[in-house]
């Protein structure tokens, strides 16, 4: 069992990560507009995750070629549920910093209790993580949301974890299969009955990333204001939308994608959206990729006028300001920094919900004690 990527190739993926993090900080920490800058926020720090394999099963001189040639503060690795913890608690010990796990777990062929214990063992050693969940067919057919909270999500109520809920998306490892792919109208709608069974068992559960979408429309477009008697948002009282400025937008938008990055297996550099379901915006999109880090400095190519990285913004852009759901929607610059509109490639959002998961963020915003639990725990993540 060996790594995927050689480590010299890693060696030199660490090399334009951190020219690319000293560019950031000169060019974008400073820039007088945009969504970082001198009056937004600023990147502070870069981290590595480390995608698609069961990091577990790798032998331990293969993890220390991982963390020895990609150096960071933060280092996050995937892997599938295991009781093999000690090899990361001692990867720790050569290689220190904080380290995270992302448990890619399956409902319907792994149990809920033996998360629970991974994530206590895990805490245990000082290594944080959670569950990420991908919704299939296959999942929904298995759980109905009452059964998926009792079942799926009980043993993990009284922890205090967050919990990734993924969309689905056929790719090249996944065969082009488009046989798990969940109707956004299914998706939505299962997605807010297990919404509900959170909020009424009162379960300690941080949900991303449809939690945060709920925290920022209440306190970034001040939805707090719209909360009626009933405790939930009441749509009538909404503030009056900000203007739709398409290059304050776009230049938002584009400093989302630059802070969010994948580098595949053949050095090639892909937009990695934080959106529902995490995705490489990749050809599995219709995009080629941004460049690739053999040849040049990341900032070379995702700065150049005609590159990908602008073909993406101008999609992005010209679907919101066209569809006939979004053309006249409030949320189009949020939905933008999501990269929505490119999932559009995929499957189209023209029943009756879209993929600003709207119904789902509502149930999430009627509870503000809920969302601050929430945000008090991502604070004590440090990440
Ligand atoms: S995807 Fe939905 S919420 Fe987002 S801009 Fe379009 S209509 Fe609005």
């Amino acid at each position: 069992m060996r790594n995927i990527i050689p480590v010299k190739d890693m060696m030199l993926i660490d090399q334009r990560v951190k020219e690319y993090y000293a560019w950031i900080k000169e060019n974008v920490n400073t820039q007088d507009k945009g969504y970082f800058g001198k009056s937004g926020f600023t990147v502070d720090h870069h981290s590595y995750t480390f995608r698609f394999g069961n990091h577990s099963e790798l032998p331990a001189d293969m993890l220390d070629e991982i963390a020895g040639s990609c150096v960071s503060d933060f280092r996050v690795f995937s892997t599938a549920p295991s009781d093999e913890i000690h090899k990361f608690v001692d990867l720790r010990k050569r290689y220190p910093g904080s380290y995270y796990l992302e448990i890619i777990y399956d409902p319907v062929a792994d149990k809920a209790q033996d998360i629970r214990d991974m994530i206590i063992d895990m805490r245990s050693h000082g290594i944080l993580g959670y569950p990420e969940v991908l919704i299939t067919q296959r999942l929904i057919k298995a759980f109905s949301p009452e059964r998926f909270v009792e079942e799926a999500l009980g043993p993990l109520g009284d922890i205090g974890t967050q919990l990734q809920l993924g969309r689905y998306t056929p790719s090249k490892t996944r065969g082009f299969k488009t046989s798990q792919v969940v109707s956004v109208d299914e998706e939505v709608e299962w997605m807010t009955a297990v919404s509900r069974g959170i909020l009424d068992r009162k379960y300690d559960i941080h949900p991303i990333p449809i939690g945060e979408y709920a925290v920022t429309f209440l306190d970034e477009y001040n939805e707090v204001e719209a909360i009626g008697l009933d405790g939930r948002i009441d749509e009538k009282l909404l503030p009056e939308p900000e203007p739709f400025d398409i290059d304050n937008v776009r230049r938002k938008t584009k400093d989302i994608f630059l802070s969010s990055l994948y580098i595949d297996h053949n050095l090639d550099l892909h937009v990695w959206s934080e959106s529902m379901g995490q995705h490489v915006l990749d050809r599995n999109f219709g995009f080629e990729p941004l460049g690739n880090v053999r040849d040049r400095p990341i900032h070379e190519f995702i700065t150049e006028p005609n590159g990908v990285m602008n073909k993406m913004l101008n999609e992005v852009i010209r679907n919101l300001v066209t569809n006939r759901k979004c053309s006249g929607c409030r949320y189009k610059s949020f939905c933008a920094s999501h990269a929505i509109p490119l999932f559009r490639k995929w499957q189209q959002d023209d029943g009756k919900h879209c993929y600003g998961y709207l119904p789902v963020i509502r149930e999430f915003q009627s509870d503000r004690p809920f969302l601050r639990n929430m945000v008090d725990g991502f604070k004590e993540l440090g990440f």
